[in-house]
């Protein structure tokens, strides 16, 4: 069954994100003034790049930093200048908090320019310092998402992690000194890594949960993009997807009661943000290079190239590259997927949004329905436990299609990668042979 919904979903992904070049004269829609947006942005340095990351990031130096967060406070006032508006912001990348000053003076402009609500950032085990943390608390930072992946010394050697970002031991020392530092801290994790047991999975949860008592957790399937996932083959092994369902049941039992689900990934034992900024907002503006944007039906990426991004922004343009219309069956299915991803789907709220939801999506909540992934409740339809596990399927196949255009993006400036000098020659080359060829 998971094979079938696998092949399913995998085409419906890479369709959706088959992103083709705009016009050279086209730019962001008008953003509709009457609200407020939710403002992601990408940092994508890296001290260390791990072999199972597809994120878009790059081997950081500092001068390719400085003038990187120069462009992108730029692209922020012109965001604000066009008209946008935000109320929360969400700092991905990469690692944000990779020039701490750079970032904080970044979220000062944010809240010069209109009142913002929160500021979810994500960081590194070695960035959680007193000095950086005091730091983000000061900038405004409400909940802070910590990439620790495993608390298992052997597994994080395998994704060279142990070096760089310290051992389990170390790891579980810092978290313990962040504790209480923000009103959310979120511990990052993965599941279904090639040689992680299900003791490794169990005592990662009991230490994250029982021990350090983190306000969120979020378990990841892993998802790498497919060249990623052939390259980690020598050193981390190899990924079995059957596995996976296995180990989110694990996860499900294994979680004390006061960690309740907000995602089928992300669990809270305190009230804090869901982890996924695109579960609370539709659409949302992404700036700086390789963020996505989804506004009025429309996916954006923006270029990945840093030169061209800076190059875009001198010119008083913003970095968008590509874009992927959705047609209106998709935009509905979207915003069917992003809801029941947070658990629940709000029929009112659905069809005052896009009236005939219901109707036009008949089929598709049948099939939901009669699978026994989603209940209905009267006012909303719900997502079951086993649709937890089908919604880990559908997002794991939609990030990765997301990946490997993020992989097929890095192919298209790889003279800029390959440039000698700079440290960005550490990325290794995506191998993109067409799936089936190897
Ligand atoms: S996992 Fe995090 S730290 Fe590692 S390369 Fe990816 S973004 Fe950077």
């Amino acid at each position: 069954m998971d094979r079938l919904l696998t092949a399913g979903f995998r085409h419906n992904s890479r369709r959706l994100t088959r992103f083709a070049r705009p016009q050279p004269s086209e730019s962001l829609p008008a953003p509709d003034t009457a609200r407020k947006y939710m403002l992601y942005l990408h940092v994508p340095f890296c001290t260390v790049l791990c072999p199972f990351c597809s994120f878009h990031r790059v081997c950081f130096e500092e001068h390719k930093a400085l003038r990187y967060f120069k462009s992108l406070r730029q692209e922020i006032r012109m965001a604000h200048e066009a008209g946008y508006r935000f109320s929360d912001v969400y700092v991905g990348g990469g690692t944000p908090t990779v020039m701490p000053a750079e970032l904080a003076e970044t979220l000062g402009l944010l809240h010069k320019l209109s009142p913002i609500e929160s500021i979810s950032i994500e960081t590194n085990p070695d960035d959680l310092r007193p000095e950086v943390m005091s730091q983000m608390r000061d900038a405004g930072v409400t909940r802070v998402s910590v990439g620790i992946q495993s608390l298992d010394d052997e597994l994080l050697k395998q994704m060279d992690r142990y070096e760089k970002y310290g051992s389990a031991a170390e790891v579980i020392k810092r978290l313990e000194k962040a504790h209480g530092f923000f009103e959310t801290l979120n511990a990052d994790m993965i599941f279904n890594l090639p040689y992680q047991d299900e003791r490794s999975l169990l005592r990662d949860i009991d230490l994250l949960t029982r021990q350090l008592e983190v306000s969120q957790v979020t378990f990841y399937p892993l998802m790498s993009a497919e060249s990623t996932m052939r390259k980690m083959l020598k050193t981390m092994g190899e990924v079995d997807f059957d596995r996976e369902g296995h180990m989110y049941r694990l996860i499900l039992d294994a979680l004390p009661d006061s960690y309740q689900p907000s995602s089928a990934w992300c669990f809270n034992r305190e009230r804090g943000t869901v982890d996924e900024y695109i579960i609370e907002n539709e659409e949302y503006l992404g700036l700086g290079s390789g963020a996505m944007s989804y506004l009025d039906g429309v996916l954006y990426s923006s270029t990945f190239s840093l030169n061209h991004y800076n190059r875009q922004v001198d010119g008083g343009r913003f970095g968008i590259s590509r874009r992927q219309p959705l047609t209106r069956r998709d935009r509905l299915r979207y915003f069917m997927l992003m809801n029941l991803f947070g658990l629940s789907l709000d029929k009112a709220v659905a069809e005052k949004r896009y009236p005939g939801f219901f109707w036009k999506l008949a089929p598709e909540i049948l099939g939901l329905k009669m699978m026994g992934a989603v209940r209905d409740e009267g006012d909303r339809l719900v997502l079951t436990e086993y649709g937890m596990r089908v919604w880990i399927l559908i997002m794991r196949e939609f990030f990765m299609a997301v990946s490997d255009f993020r992989d097929l993006m890095r192919h298209t400036i790889r003279e800029e990668l390959d440039a000698p000098g700079p440290l960005e020659t550490r990325i290794p080359t995506p191998d993109l042979r067409p799936p089936g060829t190897h």
